[in-house]
């Protein structure tokens, strides 16, 4: 198979994260969620993971330098040779010229696809609620729609599930209007492109990834 180098989008709760998952193993190849890196590094306690992390609380954008460093060392990385699937970046217009930049340099940028999932606002406010992750191995479960075997614990590694800070109703409104003023606008950036395929994300994750690799075909 073609190398595939695939960004996806959509609001917070859109089901990014288990799409992302199910696509990367079916692909065979990374999964990049800069949520996630960030998520990692501010377990850190230092003078700079500590001002990330109140960004990151409040449903805020962290800064683009930051994410640009952290975007162009995990895409140096060995496995990133064979495609990639981004997952949170780029989040806003300059970090899509920022992300044009690096990949022209590769010379990959003509291979990118942007994969939208879209989801209304008020469906997104009652899965993030009903969210929980798994603050080990990263696995995401809802208590209504796919509940884990063991109230609170993860099928996969046995870990307590917890609600992520930023996933409460506050934060998660917040983090609503942040993506309409801010990440929307990259969709339509793909799109001039023409490099945008878009995806309905209400459904099981399994019925969702059906029709991402049909339209990946
Ligand atoms: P996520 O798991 O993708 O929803 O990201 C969680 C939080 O991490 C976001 O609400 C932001 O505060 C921060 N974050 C993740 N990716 C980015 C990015 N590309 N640019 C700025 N902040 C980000």
């Amino acid at each position: 198979m073609s190398k595939r180098f695939i960004v996806l989008l959509g609001p917070p709760g859109a089901g990014k994260g288990t799409q992302a998952k199910m696509i990367s193993e079916k692909l065979d190849i990374p999964h990049i969620s800069t949520g996630d890196i960030l998520r990692e590094s501010v377990k850190k306690d230092t003078p700079l993971s500590r001002e990330v992390k109140q960004v990151m609380e409040k449903g805020e954008l962290v800064s683009d330098s930051l994410l640009e460093q952290i975007i162009k060392e995990r895409l140096n990385e060995r496995d990133c040779d064979k495609g990639f699937l981004l997952d949170g970046y780029p989040r806003n217009l300059s970090q899509s010229e920022t992300l044009k930049a690096i990949l022209s340099e590769k010379n990959i940028f003509d291979d990118v696809v942007a994969l939208e999932i879209s989801v209304s606002d008020d469906e997104i406010v009652q899965r993030l609620k009903n969210r929980r992750s798994c603050p080990n191995c990263g696995m995401v479960y809802n208590l209504v729609s796919n509940p884990p075997k063991k109230d609170a614990i993860c099928d996969n590694c046995g870990y307590q599930l917890v609600l992520r800070d930023d996933d409460k109703e506050e934060t998660v409104r917040q983090r609503l209007l942040v993506y309409h003023q801010k990440t929307e606008p990259v969709i339509y950036f793909f799109e001039k492109f023409n490099k945008l395929l878009k995806v309905n994300g209400n459904g099981t994750p399994e019925k969702i990834l059906e029709e991402v690799l049909e339209k990946l075909n």
